[in-house]
């Protein structure tokens, strides 16, 4: 069986629905294919839900762009919506004088990507802020938030739908081929049902490049080798004495194990990093010291029987471990010669707080 369709995107995260709900509202017929039972369940359900402010990023990349320029959005968005935010603030922490530096090139890199709001702090102040947090100097990032993710892409769902979108679950992408004015995509169902459209996004997240793989005619080369970091998050049992969101320095592969908060008070620690080959899901609570000990840098009083094994979140990531951080990729018909086709890839963090930006940009190059 073969259908119709103007347009599908591939994958129901985040970044997928909301690239569904542009192109819909844009005036496309858009389906929505998800291979499981129900949306946002990968990635994005496995987060740290930060609106985070631009911070990090090389000036003038795709995610320090899009991160500014999505968090505006999005606040926005939440706020129109009423779906449940709040600008809590951030907090990052020189535990040690030797990690003042990176704070320094912090306050760059933020000014060079257009965040202002960024506001060192000295050991005293950070003291009233934070009682329980030891350091000797922090910046403070009011812009810093968080958000419902689960509420946040129940909205986008329902936007898309009401404006004529069609999601489809249980509608898992085998593969497809490039057609005469479009692709033909086919799904991994008994009955091997084809679907052609004019254009395809695929927002397949960590399978995004297997996926890619797949596609016959598109040219050998294009697609980027996948890397996985598990990041693993624990609760805190018991009461908690934050305020902010707080982080520690950056390490290599991820912003460092810090604390979260969510919208209904609870308290989360990670996510570290742990490299592996597939896309593996399992909570391996073996490094449980390590993780400790990075905690305890900047809150000394946490107690070990505290640490409650939580879940754990995959990195998808275009760069290994030791290599120079990668880009967001958006690859679109100039760079891999396939009119249509849209493949984002390496859609690791900041993606949640960037989606809303991610889908301008898709729906820009789709025209
Ligand atoms: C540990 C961790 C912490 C993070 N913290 C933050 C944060 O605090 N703030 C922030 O802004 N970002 C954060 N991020 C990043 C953010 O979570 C991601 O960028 C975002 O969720 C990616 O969304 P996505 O839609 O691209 O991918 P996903 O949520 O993975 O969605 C992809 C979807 O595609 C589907 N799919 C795959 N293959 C197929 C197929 N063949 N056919 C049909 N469907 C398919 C999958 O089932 C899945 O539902 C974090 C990421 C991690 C891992």
């Amino acid at each position: 069986m073969t259908e119709a369709v103007d347009t599908v995107v591939v994958g129901a995260g985040v970044v997928g629905l909301a690239v569904a709900r542009a192109l819909q509202l844009a005036g496309r017929e858009v389906w929505l294919l998800e291979q499981a039972g129900t949306f946002g369940t990968a990635t994005s359900s496995r987060n740290s839900e930060v609106i985070h402010a631009g911070i990090y990023y090389p000036a003038g990349s795709l995610k320090a762009r899009w991160c500014v320029r999505g968090k505006a959005l999005l606040y926005d968005y939440c706020a129109r919506r009423g779906v449940p935010h709040r600008a809590i603030g951030k907090l990052i922490v020189a535990a040690e004088p030797q990690d003042e530096a990176a704070l320094e090139g912090y306050l760059r890199s933020a000014r060079a990507n257009g965040v202002h709001d960024l506001e060192p702090i000295d050991a005293a102040r950070l003291a009233r802020l934070e009682p329980e947090v030891r350091g000797c100097m922090a910046l403070h990032s009011p812009s810093t938030g968080i958000v419902d993710s689960h509420a946040y892409m129940l909205a986008l769902l329902a936007d898309f739908e009401r404006a004529g979108g069609q999601f489809v679950p249980a509608a898992a992408v085998h593969g497809g081929r490039v057609v005469a004015g479009g692709l033909e995509l086919e799904l991994d169902d008994p009955g091997r049902t084809r679907v052609r459209a004019r254009a395809v996004v695929n927002s397949a997240g960590l399978q995004a490049p297997s996926l890619a793989e797949r596609i016959d005619g598109l040219p050998p080369g294009c697609v980027p080798r996948p890397r996985y970091a598990v990041g693993h998050y624990y609760g805190l049992a018991g009461r908690h004495p934050f305020n902010h969101l707080i982080y520690p320095v950056a390490e290599p592969g991820g912003l460092g194990v810090h604390v979260t908060i969510d919208l209904a008070g609870q308290v989360r620690f990670g996510p570290d990093v742990r490299w592996r080959e597939g896309i593996d899901y399992r909570f391996d609570d073996s490094r449980r010291a390590d993780f400790a000990a990075a905690i305890r840098r900047y809150y000394p009083a946490l107690r070990d029987e505290a640490l409650l094994p939580g879940f754990t979140g995959i990195r998808p990531k275009l760069a290994g471990p030791g290599e120079p951080e990668a880009d967001f990729v958006l690859q679109h018909e100039a760079v891999h010669g396939v009119p249509g086709l849209v493949n984002l890839f390496g859609i690791e963090s900041p993606g949640l707080t960037a989606s809303l930006a991610l889908a301008e940009a898709v729906a820009e190059r789709l025209g």
